[in-house]
């Protein structure tokens, strides 16, 4: 991960719609085409809260193959992950997270680090989701999609 991601604190991600935590290592980020527009990325959401509904598709801005996720407790849209990324956006400087929530359908609430006294920042985590986060696909293209600086 590039380094201006590490000092990014670590947010939790809660669905607006029934309250369930569905992600324990969010960050706050920009879409690149559109910079007004706020979203949460994660490497890995929890286990089991969120699925992919319908086929993959793209959007026409690039090759990027995505499909849109849903909550696994109410069903309503949450966001959208990234299946395969396109090599335009693998050679792009990003922060190698595949699972985007939309900030509208998702409330954001920011953790404190071991110490008790300051929030937890990216650099603070482990580079391996715990187990209760861990999902296995993801692992294994893991070493491919990090930021090559
Ligand atoms: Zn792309
Ligand atoms: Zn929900």
């Amino acid at each position: 991960m590039h380094s201006s991601f590490k000092k990014k604190p670590v947010v939790q991600l809660v669905c607006r719609f029934c309250d369930s935590c569905i992600c324990k290592r969010g960050m706050k980020a920009v879409l690149l085409a559109d910079t007004n527009m706020e979203l949460y990325s994660t490497d890995a959401p929890c286990a089991g809260k969120i699925s992919n509904v319908d086929k993959p598709y793209s959007t026409g801005k690039c090759e990027c193959r995505i499909s849109d996720t849903a909550c696994n407790h109410c069903g309503n849209n949450v966001g959208y992950t990234i299946m395969i990324p396109c090599v335009p956006c693998l050679q792009s400087c990003n922060n190698g997270h595949l699972w985007i929530f939309n900030s509208t359908v998702v409330w954001a609430e920011g953790q404190l680090d071991k110490s008790g006294c300051d929030v937890l920042r990216w650099d603070s985590l482990s580079e391996c989701p715990g187990d209760d986060n861990s999902q296995e696909s993801f692992h294994e293209d893991k070493d491919d999609i990090d930021c090559i600086r």
